[in-house]
């Protein structure tokens, strides 16, 4: 790709597609090739202020508007998404290295999803009354009004509209940063926004670097809430910035998450598929991916040898091809920190089944950040293997003799965000169920999202939760009205 085909991304403020004010650039890589496609604003403390600014003098008349309205404006949004899916899905996976069909099949379709299910949701949000002989208590809810989204580079239009769409729908206005690394798609919806007609400042999409943008976003003094996606390590670090100014924060972070396979459990064919792509989908950068596998002792061989059999014949290839059932990780740094974590594995002990290698993938993906999906064995649970998130396809299997020493395993990290429980026995499933240290727990499958459900984890995982009316309340400030009767 020469300069002149290099796309140049712009920032997305009070309406208009805008280069960034002291026109400083990023570059965008295609992790399966390793080359730069595209240039991203490395925006400043003044792209963020004109986009604090547009959006403060959008949120009157956004607020003032129906839940209908604001509702109509979504579903418009998600329309021409969905009528543009195929060229979202090519861009998707092209800018994180995904298999185009998992872009097909699961980014872009969620992405219209959250959009027209907050539409709905907002439609459908009633607040409480609380009657005594005395009094009637009812509550109200309003919008807060400028809000900021930081979202990760995992599933980029996934979670980037699954901040926006709960934000807008309950009435406020909003300054999102998608990651600096996948900007693309959050860039294209711009141009969506556009043609759906929403109104100028409503929502503004900046892009930069975390340190810069992002820090600037969440200090700027409009923005009265912060909803975050990513690591823990920058959980943390926005945390400290937002406590002393009381801003309100929701924080998705981490996971360590424990696939739990008891001896009853029903072994199909199918279920051990899902236990493979719960640890390997994605190339393992999904936040709820299993990779920590417990088995019980008594089917740990069996268990053993039909799993890495079958993660065996997991294809890693060129995300454009239909055969590819894992694409390339999301960047240099990214490839670096994974094969990292698998060196440490080895010298920690582990005894690596399968994978482990970078793969040599023919064509125009030669020399790139391809892995083998990975499993190691041999480490307990107190490992650095074993505690520490690595985020890509490494999986680790540990063996237990009980339900009491599943359950200690589980907990034993500093993360709780997701777990599955694999048994045939319901009394146990709900037991161990109930007492997993985690925000989310599966039992028999892995992945199925009502997005009615609250959603987010415990421990360093998460504080708050998103999803349905969860995600309603934290864009709301409620205040109580008490009548005398
Ligand atoms: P990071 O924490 O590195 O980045 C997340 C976002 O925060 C990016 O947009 C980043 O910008 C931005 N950011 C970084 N520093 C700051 C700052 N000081 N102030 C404001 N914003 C900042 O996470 P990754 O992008 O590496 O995502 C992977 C992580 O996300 C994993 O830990 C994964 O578990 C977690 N995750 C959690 C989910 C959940 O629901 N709990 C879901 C998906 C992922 P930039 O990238 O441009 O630097």
């Amino acid at each position: 790709m020469t300069a002149a085909d290099t796309l140049v991304l712009a920032n997305f403020i009070d309406g208009v597609l805008a280069p960034p004010r002291a026109a400083r650039y990023l570059d965008v890589f295609e992790p399966a090739t390793g080359a730069v496609f595209a240039r991203c604003p490395d925006s400043d403390a003044a792209d963020i202020d004109a986009a604090a600014q547009a959006a403060q003098r959008a949120f009157p008349a956004w607020s003032a508007l129906s839940a209908d309205e604001r509702a109509g404006h979504l579903q418009r949004i998600a329309n021409l998404l969905h009528e543009r899916l195929e060229e979202f899905a090519l861009a998707e996976s092209r800018d994180t290295g995904k298999p185009l069909t998992l872009a097909r099949s699961l980014d872009i379709p969620r992405a219209v999803s959250n959009l027209r299910f907050f539409a709905a949701a907002i439609t459908q949000f009633a607040s409480e009354t609380h009657a005594t002989s005395d009094s009637l208590n009812y509550t109200l809810r309003a919008p807060l009004g400028v809000v900021g989204c930081i979202s990760p580079w995992n599933l980029p239009l996934y979670l980037f509209t699954w901040k926006i769409a709960p934000a807008l729908a309950a009435g406020n206005t909003v300054v999102a940063k998608p990651s600096e690394i996948t900007p693309l798609t959050a860039f294209m919806l711009a141009q969506v926004c556009i043609d759906a007609g929403l109104p100028p400042g409503v929502l503004n999409i900046v892009h930069g670097s975390g340190a810069a943008t992002g820090q600037a976003l969440i200090e700027h003094p409009a923005i009265k809430a912060v909803s975050f996606t990513g690591s823990t390590r920058t959980g943390v670090a926005i945390a400290s910035t937002l406590a002393p100014k009381f801003k309100k924060v929701s924080l998705e972070m981490g996971g360590k998450n424990a696939t739990v396979v008891f001896a009853d459990w029903d072994a199909s064919e199918a279920n051990l598929a899902t236990i493979v792509r719960a640890a390997f989908a994605n190339q393992g950068q999904i936040c709820l991916c299993g990779s920590r596998i417990l088995v019980e002792r008594s089917i740990y061989d069996r268990f053993k040898s039909a799993f890495v059999e079958k993660v065996r014949a997991l294809r890693v290839g060129d995300p454009n091809e239909a055969a590819s059932d894992l694409g390339a990780v999301v960047s240099q740094a990214h490839f670096d920190k994974v094969m990292g974590h698998i060196a440490l594995a080895r010298e920690e002990g582990g005894h690596v089944l399968c994978g482990g290698e970078q793969v040599r993938v023919d064509g125009r993906c030669a020399d790139d950040w391809f892995i083998t999906p990975t499993v190691i064995e041999g480490l307990g649970a107190a490992y650095r293997t074993n505690q520490e998130e690595i985020f890509g396809p490494v999986a680790t299997l540990i063996a237990f003799d009980n339900d009491e020493e599943a359950i200690a395993l589980a907990n034993a990290t500093r993360y709780g965000l997701a777990a599955s429980v694999w048994t045939s026995n319901l009394s146990r499933a709900h037991r161990v169920g109930a007492q997993l240290e985690s925000g989310i727990v599966w039992i028999n499958c892995w992945l199925r999202r009502d997005l009615r459900t609250p959603f987010g984890g415990v421990k360093d995982s998460g504080v708050g939760r998103e999803g349905g009316v969860e995600a309603l309340r934290f864009f709301t400030e409620a205040k109580n009205i008490c009548v005398a009767l």
